[in-house]
């Protein structure tokens, strides 16, 4: 058994800067210093070190690094632990469900809510947990071959989750789709919730993204002027519109225009709700209907981390918008519910 444990900064690994107070990225040595226990382990336990970051400073291209050091690793060992900031994990998480096809290996994401070398730290559990999670083997397979979170004592899926507090140590929470694991006394696996493993577990690495799209949050009070400067941004090719409840937008003519004006310039329009439980129905009142009926898709009950990430994998893999959309209705990798 081997696993690969990926640094790449958050608080975590951070310490408390002398002069001026603020927490800063340290680098890994710190953290196998405040650990011993990662020596417990009877299995092979190897690290990789980015240069230490806040994930506030996450990028596209930081996610190909991430996905190609899986992929270089990939036949050498049996799982990853990636140790990542929490504020952008779920974005990262999401990203890497739909860089990694095929994937039959576990990649989990953990971090921490307080550095590892404070004494009420919740990071040497999460980090054991997570190392546990991605050792686990089930008939001689991975348990768990999917992109996952663990966080304070569950594992979430990745492209499920989002991050819901900024003080508590249940960071984490998944508000549309079941636990896989929790952990307990026992690390208890959801099996039925788990991905199934893959039939074709060739690995297939995805890095071209596209990141040209746009977020539209709706709110009483907005002005039709908005739109004006989402029709002058060039090269769009989708637009992101977080609307109420199940998918409710306002029915005056200003807004269902303008939506429609960018639908039919070819621009993918996605739906998403603003609320963290349920999803968008788009038959269920005359505001959500429009705009499906203006040519918007629904997103259903995807996270908005998910739905970005999917937008630019998409758009990275198809140059013509059509099978952007066709592609945004189904599953790639669980990160929408399957009922129509
Ligand atoms: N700002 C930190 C980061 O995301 C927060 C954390 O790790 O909890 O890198």
């Amino acid at each position: 058994m081997k696993i690969l444990v990926i640094y790449t900064g958050g608080t975590i690994g951070m310490k408390q800067n002398a002069r001026t107070g603020a927490l800063e990225p340290f680098d890994f040595a710190q953290i196998e210093e405040e650990v011993p226990e990662l020596k417990k382990f009877d299995f092979v336990l190897d690290t990789v070190s980015f240069k230490p970051i806040d994930s506030a400073e996450v990028t596209p291209s930081f996610w190909i690094q991430l996905a190609t050091t899986v992929a270089d690793n990939y036949s050498d060992y049996n799982g990853f632990v990636i140790l990542h900031g929490t504020d952008t994990m779920a974005y990262s998480a999401s990203a890497l469900s739909f860089m990694l096809q095929n994937l039959g290996k576990p990649v989990i994401f953990t971090g921490s809510q307080l550095p590892v070398g404070m004494l009420r730290t919740d990071g040497k559990e999460n980090l054991i947990s997570a190392i546990e999670t991605a050792a686990s083997q089930t008939g001689g397979k991975a348990t768990v071959p999917e992109v996952c979170i663990y966080f304070q004592n569950k594992l979430l899926r990745g492209n499920r989750t989002t991050k819901s507090s900024a003080e508590h140590f249940n960071a984490f929470n998944s508000f549309n789709y079941p636990p896989l694991a929790e952990a307990g006394i026992y690390l208890k696996f959801n099996h039925q919730s788990i991905m199934p493993y893959p039939e074709n577990d060739n690995l297939a690495v995805h890095t071209s993204l596209d990141t040209n799209t746009a977020i539209l949050k709706i709110f009483p009070g907005m002005q039709p002027s908005l739109f004006d400067n989402i029709l002058k941004i060039q090269g769009l090719r989708s637009l992101i519109v977080e609307t109420f409840g199940s998918g409710n937008a306002p029915t005056f003519p200003w807004f269902i225009d303008n939506i429609r004006k960018i639908t039919d310039s070819g621009i993918t329009v996605l739906n998403i709700t603003q609320c963290l439980r349920g999803e968008v129905s788009p038959e269920k009142y005359i505001t959500g209907r429009q705009l499906k009926e203006a040519g918007v898709v629904s997103g259903k009950d995807i996270t908005f981390e998910a739905a970005l990430t999917k937008l630019f994998y998409l758009q990275g893999k198809y140059s013509g918008n059509e099978n952007v959309r066709e592609e945004l209705e189904k599953a790639v990798c669980g990160e929408i519910s399957s009922h129509p």
